[in-house]
């Protein structure tokens, strides 16, 4: 394409989890959203939105939203900003905290989109791959002198999960920025956000995505020293959220009760499924998220997800080096697992 400058010709594209025009049809356990909607308060809180000051530009920098997740989390609203989805974070981070001469480092394999950034904003980038059992060995983030390390905890599409001490060992070293995605932490716990006030090159980021529900709306959190929280406010878009994105995430911040429900049953499902996949044949990696990564020790992962996909259940199939020996399931509600392992059951002939 002629308009197209030398970048994004030559960049890859990302490729999100098949999203069907009409979803209602499938049972969709392949981009790991949450199978249960938001709550009736945080829904009627963004309809009573739905008035006449929407001929208004939001706040532009969600202060109200800072501050609450602030107190929540014993910092302060100077340690947070708030994004258009964590992924907007991600791309202000290539953007905006590394030199074009450094090189990042970014896992392997987990959230392909940290590559597409990168080579979108011209930054280049060095894999890591995780260890044989998928957990993260923070030594091997030293091998060189990265100006930036990502790590996803838990790691997408593995669901492993890398204990906040060793982030805390790998800090007392490196003294690039290290950004810590926390889009799944909240299923299981265990964030690095402590971690901030002691070191000022830690990001961490959040997503109101998967565990609140609300990936429809787009909103995502950094959360990190001042100065750094300063750089992001100068980088933004001049509007990054929208007003019913900030009322939305405010009220499921306020809606404790619906938010606790919702991760226990989710918790709750994910050990129905992985206790009916065992049996089945299948090799579940341990995961601390709303997803298992699991492969079946005869059949290969690319055919069952075929074989699913002609029955409409859509799970996630990745090409690639170790990735595509596995494939990853999202939890999804109780009557989609059971359809799950109905199905499973039949291809496999158990
Ligand atoms: N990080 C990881 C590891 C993810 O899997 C996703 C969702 N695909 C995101 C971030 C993006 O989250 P958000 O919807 O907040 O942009």
């Amino acid at each position: 394409m002629k308009y197209w400058n030398s970048t994004l010709k030559n960049m890859a594209e990302y490729i999100p989890g098949e999203q069907p025009s009409n979803p209602d049809e499938y049972i969709k356990l392949n981009t790991n959203e949450n199978p249960f909607p938001p709550s009736d308060f945080v829904l009627n809180t963004i309809k009573n939105t739905c008035n006449g000051n929407l001929r208004r530009y939001p706040d532009p920098t969600a202060e109200e939203l800072r501050e609450q997740f602030a107190s929540e989390n014993e910092i302060t609203p100077e340690n947070v900003f708030v994004g258009n989805g964590s992924d907007e974070i991600f791309t202000l981070i290539f953007r905006a905290f590394i030199e074009k001469s450094d090189i990042a480092a970014l896992p392997y394999p987990s959230y392909p989109l940290y590559d597409i950034l990168a080579e979108a904003n011209g930054i280049k980038y060095e894999k890591v791959n995780l260890g044989a059992d998928f957990s993260y060995n923070m030594e091997n983030f030293l091998n060189r002198r990265y100006g930036l390390v990502i790590i996803c905890n838990p790691n997408n599409p593995t669901g492993t999960y890398c204990p906040v001490d060793k982030i805390k060992d790998f800090l007392d070293t490196y003294t690039g920025l290290l950004v810590v995605d926390e889009a799944y932490i909240d299923f299981y716990g265990g964030s690095s956000i402590d971690l901030i006030k002691k070191y000022d090159n830690l990001i961490v980021t959040r997503s109101f995505s998967k565990s609140y529900s609300l990936a429809g709306l787009r909103v995502g959190l950094a959360v990190s020293s001042k100065g750094i929280i300063e750089g992001f406010l100068k980088i933004k878009d001049s509007y990054n959220i929208d007003m019913l994105a900030i009322e939305g995430a405010k009220a499921a911040l306020i809606d404790k009760k619906s938010f606790k429900y919702n991760i226990d049953m989710v918790k709750n499902n994910k050990e129905y499924l992985e206790e009916n996949l065992k049996p089945l044949g299948f090799e579940i990696i341990p995961s601390r998220a709303n997803f298992i990564f699991v492969k079946h020790k005869e059949v290969p992962s690319k055919e069952l997800y075929e074989r699913l996909k002609e029955k409409k259940i859509l799970v996630r199939y990745f090409s690639g080096n170790i990735r595509s020996e596995f494939m990853r399931i999202s939890v999804g509600t109780m009557m989609e697992i059971k359809a799950l392992c109905r199905e499973l059951n039949t291809i496999l002939g158990v």
